[in-house]
C-alpha cells in the first residue's frame, strides 16, 4: 500500500522519530497510511479519511509552519466540519521545499483520498505552491489565504500602518466589504490615491493577484466561508496553540496527538449541544423551526441571523417573464446598495447577486426576503447543504470514498477488513455521543455479534454437510446467496427510486402551494385596486 511508496530511500535522521511513530500506527491499524519520499513524509489516519468523505468539498493546504519563523517543515491538509470547526485531512513533513516535493505530497494525499479532488483549495500565497496545486488539482478552484496576505501587508507596509492609523481599517474595508468588482476596483484606486501608494510594489503585486484572494472575485465557488467579520481573518487552524516556534520534530507527534484529541472532544461537545439543547426561535416562521431541527447549532445561528435580517430588507418586483421574476432587495433606507434576486417559481430556485449561498452554503437575507414575498414557507431542498446539517456524518457523503487504497484493491481480505473497520469506526463515533445512543449502539453490537456467530456456525455446518453429501452443493449454496444478495440490491434500488419520487412530489407540492398563494395574493391585490377604483368612481359621480 502507500507506505514506502515513492523513491524508497531511507528517511534521514531528522524525521526518524516521526517515521517510527508512523510505522507503529500502521502496524496497529492497516487503514492508517503513510508514505516516504527521500526525507519527506506524509501520513493520514483513518478518521481523517472518513471525515474527508463528508467534508472534503473545501480544503486548506497549510504550509505556514515552514515560513512563519517556525523551524518546522510541517504541512497540513485541513477542512471544516459540520460545526465549522477545523478538521484534519492529513499531514506531512517536507524537508525539501522544491516544487517536486510539493507535487509529491499533494499527489500522495489525493491518492489517500481515493483520487477525489476538492471543489476548492486555499493555500499560502506562494508561486511554487500555486503551480503545484494547479498541476495536481486542475479542476479545483484555488485561492490564497487572505489572512496570510493581510498579515504580510502589515509587515511590508509597517511605515504606513504606523503613520496613518486609519489605513488598516480602510484597507480591510476595501477587501472585505466591497460587493462588486467595480466597487472593489474603485475602492482600491482611491485607497492608493489617499495614502500615496501608487508606486508601492507590494500592493501592485497583490493587486495583480487579486483574482486569487479578494473575496469579490471568488464568491461563485464554495469555500465554506462562514464569517464576514474582521476577526474571521484569523482562521482557526487545527494546530494553532499546539505547534509553535518552540516545537521540535521530536515533540511534534505529542502535540499532533493532543490537537487531534482536543478537536475530537470539541466536535463531540458541539454534537452534544446540537442534539440536546433547543435554540431560541426569534420568528414565527416555519422555515426557522425547520432550520433549527436541520442544521447544527452554529449553522442554525448563522441562518437565523439572515432570516431575522429580512425584516429590514424589503423586496421590490422589477420584472416578470414567465416563471422568472426579478427582484431588487435593499436594506430599509439604504436603497443605493441593492442586490438583485432572480426567482424561478417552477424550480423554486433563486439566485442573488451577493452569492452568499454559493460561497458559504447558507442562504442570504435577500433570497429569504423574496421567499417571504412569494410565500415560500419552508427551505427548498436545494438550499440545504448536507455538510452543514446535524446529519452530515450519517447522511450521504460529499464523495463516497472507497476505504482501501488502489494497491490494496486485489486483496479481498484487506478490502473486507477495511470496510468493516470503517463501518465500525462510524459506530464508535456515533455511539459515544450520549448514553442513550451508547445503549442503542451496545444493544445493536450484541445483536450483531449473535448474527456473526450464527453465520459462522452456518458456514461450518454447510461446508461440513456438503463434504458429506455432495461436493457440488457448495456452488448451489453460493448461487442461493447470490440470488438473495441480488434481491436485496433490487429492494434497495426500489427504495431509493421511491424516495427520489417522494422528494420530487414534495418539491412539486411546494411549488404548487407557493404558486397558489401567489395567485391568491394577486387576487387580493386586484380586489383592493378594484374597490379603490369603485370608490373613486363613486366620489366622481357625487361631484
Ligand atoms: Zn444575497
Amino acid at each position: 500500500m502507500m507506505s514506502n511508496s515513492g523513491t524508497n530511500r531511507p528517511c534521514g535522521d531528522r524525521g526518524d522519530d516521526v517515521l517510527d511513530y508512523l510505522k507503529r500506527m500502521q502496524a496497529e491499524n492497516p487503514a492508517f497510511c503513510y508514505a516516504v519520499q527521500d526525507e519527506n513524509l506524509f501520513w493520514v489516519d483513518p478518521v481523517s479519511r472518513i471525515n474527508y468523505t463528508h467534508f472534503g468539498d473545501t480544503v486548506r493546504f497549510d504550509t505556514t509552519f515552514r515560513s512563519q519563523h517556525v523551524d518546522l517543515p510541517f504541512v497540513t491538509f485541513t477542512g471544516l466540519n459540520h460545526h465549522g470547526q477545523p478538521v484534519l485531512f492529513g499531514c506531512g513533513l517536507l524537508f525539501d521545499e522544491s516544487e517536486a516535493s510539493l507535487i509529491w505530497v499533494l499527489q500522495t494525499w489525493l491518492q489517500a483520498m481515493s483520487g477525489q479532488a476538492p471543489i476548492s483549495i486555499t493555500t499560502d500565497p506562494d508561486r511554487l505552491i500555486q503551480l503545484a496545486v494547479a498541476h495536481v488539482f486542475p479542476g479545483s478552484r484555488q485561492r490564497f489565504c487572505k489572512w496570510c496576505i493581510l498579515k504580510e501587508t502589515q509587515e511590508k507596509l509597517t511605515h504606513i500602518y504606523q503613520t496613518h492609523l486609519s489605513f488598516e481599517a480602510d484597507f480591510r474595508k476595501c477587501i472585505n466589504n466591497t460587493e462588486t468588482i467595480e466597487e472593489f476596483e474603485s475602492c482600491w484606486q482611491s485607497l492608493l490615491d489617499r495614502y500615496y501608494l501608487m508606486d508601492n510594489e507590494w500592493l501592485q503585486s497583490m493587486y495583480g493577484a487579486r483574482h486569487q484572494w479578494v473575496p469579490v472575485y471568488m464568491r461563485d465557488t464554495f469555500f465554506g466561508e462562514l464569517c464576514t467579520s474582521e476577526s474571521s481573518d484569523a482562521i482557526s487552524s487545527f494546530f494553532n496553540g499546539y505547534i509553535d516556534a518552540a516545537t521540535t520534530i521530536q515533540a511534534l507527534i505529542t502535540q499532533y496527538e493532543k490537537a487531534v484529541a482536543i478537536w475530537h472532544e470539541k466536535e463531540m461537545k458541539a454534537d452534544h449541544d446540537t442534539m440536546n439543547t433547543i435554540p431560541i426561535l426569534k420568528t414565527p416562521s416555519p422555515m426557522e423551526k425547520q432550520a433549527a431541527n436541520l442544521y447544527t447549532r452554529k449553522l442554525f445561528l448563522k441562518f437565523q441571523d439572515q432570516l431575522v435580517e429580512t425584516m429590514a430588507y424589503p423586496s421590490t418586483k422589477v420584472k416578470e417573464s414567465g416563471a422568472v421574476t426579478l427582484y431588487r432587495v435593499a436594506k430599509f433606507e439604504e436603497d443605493q446598495k441593492a442586490h438583485t434576486v432572480t426567482f424561478n417559481s417552477y424550480e423554486m430556485k433563486a439566485n442573488c447577486s451577493c452569492q452568499m449561498f454559493e460561497y458559504s452554503g447558507i442562504i442570504c437575507r435577500h433570497i429569504l426576503s423574496v421567499f417571504r414575498a412569494k410565500n415560500v414557507l419552508t427551505l427548498p431542498s436545494q438550499y440545504i447543504m448536507t455538510r452543514w446539517t446535524r446529519n452530515a456524518k450519517s447522511g450521504q457523503s460529499v464523495s463516497e470514498i472507497s476505504p482501501q487504497l488502489p494497491t490494496d484493491a486485489e486483496d479481498p481480505l484487506v478490502v473486507r477488513c477495511n470496510n468493516l473497520r470503517q463501518e465500525a469506526m462510524k459506530f464508535v463515533e456515533e455511539g459515544a455521543k450520549s448514553i442513550h445512543i451508547y445503549n442503542a449502539a451496545m444493544d445493536a453490537l450484541q445483536e450483531a455479534s449473535k448474527k456473526v456467530a450464527t453465520a459462522k456456525n452456518k458456514k461450518f455446518v454447510t461446508t461440513d454437510g456438503d463434504s458429506l453429501a455432495n461436493g457440488g452443493n457448495q456452488h448451489a449454496c453460493g448461487e442461493h446467496q447470490m440470488t438473495r444478495h441480488q434481491s436485496m440490491v433490487e429492494k434497495q434500488k426500489k427504495i431509493s427510486e421511491l424516495t427520489a419520487e417522494l422528494d420530487n412530489t414534495n418539491q412539486r407540492c411546494e411549488v404548487y402551494r407557493a404558486n397558489l398563494l401567489a395567485v391568491l395574493r394577486d387576487m387580493e391585490d386586484q380586489k383592493l385596486k378594484l374597490s379603490v377604483k369603485v370608490q373613486n368612481v363613486r366620489l366622481s359621480l357625487k361631484d
